[in-house]
């Protein structure tokens, strides 16, 4: 394994269920899509088809529950056909609403490690999707003031790291990433020569499931709590 201590100045840390509960909630309304519909379809069907509307549309209107409004009145009037109407419409809508404004849940032992790397680090949250959404749930986190900044990537993926590395004037060896989702924490940061910590998440979006690059540059660690070993 790499070594960590004392080679970052920086530590990034990934925001959906790395600091907080996100992908439960998408789950929960995805249930609650399929129960509106159930008198149509099966519910494995109608989430297949809500995961096939939402792989087309996130590259036209990028990732947050916006695109997924989008997604299930797709998968709704593909599902009801002529039977679409104001009330299901309207429905779907309040579904998203609640989940937009869902309760707000830090992962446990968030805020006992970053309270230990501050002042030792300079710790940043690099995150992606939609600007409102990512920076309404930064500030409902009360985490503000633990973090030097906030990037709100598009993607997340090589070019999006290269762009933010540059913009902070640090090589891109110099990344530290501590994330969930291997697809956009952990290979594209070690692609370009950074370093990255896999935290699991016990929900992981199917969007973003891959094998873990086989790379000494990679650190996986079964909590957060467990990243104060490697970093202190
Ligand atoms: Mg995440």
């Amino acid at each position: 394994m790499t070594q960590v201590k004392g080679r970052f100045r920086y530590v990034f840390f990934d925001a959906d269920d790395t600091l907080w509960e996100n992908e439960s909630h998408f789950r929960e309304a995805e249930h609650r899509f399929a129960l509106l519909l159930s008198a149509y379809a099966p519910e494995n069907q109608i989430v297949e088809l809500l995961t096939q509307k939402q792989e087309e549309n996130i590259p036209v209107f990028g990732y947050g529950s916006k695109t997924f409004l989008i997604g299930m009145l797709d998968a709704a009037t593909e599902i009801c056909g002529e039977d679409f109407d104001a009330d299901i419409y309207a429905s779907v809508k309040e579904i998203i609403r609640e989940l937009a404004h869902h309760e707000f849940e830090l992962i446990d032992g968030v805020e006992e490690v970053l309270h230990a790397l501050s002042g030792k680090y300079v710790l940043a949250v690099a995150t992606k999707g939609d600007l409102t959404e990512q920076m309404y749930k930064y500030r409902a986190s009360g985490l503000e003031k633990t973090f030097h900044h906030i990037e709100v990537m598009e993607r997340k993926n090589e070019d999006d790291y290269l762009r933010m590395a540059a913009k902070l004037d640090i090589a891109p060896e110099e990344i530290l990433m501590v994330g969930n989702s291997v697809k956009s924490d952990i290979a594209p940061v070690v692609n370009i020569g950074g370093t990255a910590i896999h935290v699991p998440h016990t929900v992981t979006w199917i969007h973003e499931i891959m094998d873990i690059p086989d790379s000494d540059r990679v650190i996986e660690v079964k909590n957060i709590r467990e990243i104060l070993k490697i970093l202190l």
